[in-house]
């Protein structure tokens, strides 16, 4: 079916307004399209795996929120269950048997998970376990490895300096050369480098962070080994292992990233879909580690809204309906997505290589298809401009793609077949446009 592209005259009236209350527009900043150009698309609604914009078009959506959306959009079962909830009253400072309810069912599914704590957003769990593994270690430094990402946290917006176990340097303006300091920061999948760094710091690390699997630079899974290599070095000098599963918990298996690799950490960070797309997240681990927060421990962390009732029931009516089905959709999906990504760039004459991370899914632009890219260095090394035109193209075409060539692509249960003719129509000339894409300064 041909379609016509979709004016986005509304949302450019949108975003023009919002620019002038909202820094950038935005509310989040890749939402504002700066890596791809063009504007950004205002939703008005959404249903099952279609997102409906301002101006009236819909699009077969391959964001799912970043992640959440596991179930497609607006799932009976969730919505009924925060209609519930909200009737009921939305937030009471005090304790609710919904959060318990959570906490056990979060347990169930994660075996190393003794303890949880509910907070508001992944960036908070990060935040919040990084600070109980330094007052539980009585350590300061951490490890984190570039390309990762785990929210906004001041410790981990650092870089990595000059040499390879480099105290972190700060990223974004406002992170004080000193909190970045106790951050070292490593290439991803370098257990050498991790090793080094334990040699030179080891009695000043309290834990290293990593994302269960990375999918902040694109799918780029641990090596076999890797994240068992973490748990051994950690082990060894005294330091905690947090594993990141913001992104991959509950997604890529019932269990998160953990239970397909069944290697266990120390603590563990938690959101998105455990949230159902409303604002919850949590850390959760050994329960000796746990028990050190207040108010059994010394440990401060708190929060107003914490375990609020109606994101908890969000969260849980979406984990109780994200049974086998789900997640054998969810692999699926990926699978058949990445066929046409791949029949198509194939077909225009595109070189690229589709990475996995469980069911996260990216196309890496690479003259290079048989090398696996394992770290940040590898992915900035691909022809990351020739991403936005493709981007475009499946956009004008009715197919919402993670609007950076630096982001996984979130599949939901809820992508029929009518969704993967849409994408398999947008695809030719979306791989078309990503061909003819020229380098920056590169002229015919
Ligand atoms: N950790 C990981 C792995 C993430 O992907 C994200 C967000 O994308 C975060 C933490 C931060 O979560 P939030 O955006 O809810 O603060």
């Amino acid at each position: 079916m041909t379609r016509t592209a979709p004016t986005a005259e509304t949302s450019a009236a949108l975003f023009a307004r919002a620019g002038k209350v909202i820094p950038g527009g935005v509310n989040s900043p890749v939402r504002a399209f700066y890596a791809v150009g063009g504007t950004p698309r205002f939703i008005a609604r959404a249903q099952g795996c279609h997102l409906y914009d301002a101006d009236g078009a819909d699009y077969v959506d391959l964001v799912s929120s970043w992640g959440p959306m596991i179930l497609g959009h607006a799932h009976p079962a969730v919505v009924e269950a925060v209609a519930r909830a909200a009737v009921g009253g939305l937030s009471f400072g005090a304790p609710t048997e919904a959060e318990v309810e959570l906490a056990e069912e979060i347990i169930d599914r994660v075996d190393p998970v003794q303890r949880v704590r509910l907070v508001n957003s992944g960036t908070e769990a990060t935040m919040s376990a990084i600070r109980l593994a330094r007052g539980f270690t009585g350590r300061s430094k951490i490890i984190k490895f570039a390309g990762c990402y785990h929210g906004h946290v001041d410790a981990l917006l650092a870089d990595a300096g000059s040499g390879v176990a480099t105290l972190g340097l700060p990223t974004s303006p406002g992170v004080t050369g000193a909190t970045a300091h106790d951050t070292i920061v490593l290439p991803y999948n370098d257990l050498k480098a991790v090793a080094k760094a334990f040699e030179e710091f080891g009695d000043e690390i309290a834990a290293v962070i990593t994302e269960a699997a990375a999918g902040n630079m694109g799918a780029v899974a641990p090596r076999d080994g890797f994240n068992a290599g973490l748990r051994e070095l950690t082990a060894r000098h005294g330091a905690l292992l947090i594993i990141d599963e913001v992104m991959t918990g509950f997604r890529v298996s019932p269990a998160g990233w953990y239970g397909l690799e069944g290697v266990a950490g120390d603590l563990y960070t938690f959101g998105k879909v455990m949230s159902g797309g409303l604002p919850a997240a949590a850390f959760g681990g050994r329960a000796d580690v746990m028990e050190r927060l207040a108010p059994t421990g010394p440990v401060y962390q708190a929060g107003t809204l914490s375990g609020n009732p109606v994101a908890v029931a969000a969260g849980l009516a979406t984990l109780r309906n994200a049974d086998v089905d789900v997640y054998a959709a969810l692999d699926a999906n990926a699978d058949r997505l990445g066929e046409l990504f791949t029949g198509a760039l194939t077909s225009a004459g595109v070189s690229h290589r589709v990475q996995r991370a469980g069911s996260l899914i990216s196309i890496f632009f690479t003259d290079d298809p048989d090398t696996e890219i394992v770290d940040y260095a590898g992915v900035k090394a691909t022809d990351t401009w020739r991403f936005a035109p493709f981007f475009h193209a499946l956009l004008d075409r009715g197919v919402y793609a993670p609007p950076s060539a630096f982001e996984a692509w979130f599949v939901s249960a809820a992508l029929g077949d009518d969704a993967f003719s849409r994408i398999a129509d947008a695809l030719p000339a979306a791989a078309e446009a990503a061909g003819a894409a020229r380098r920056p300064g590169e002229t015919d």
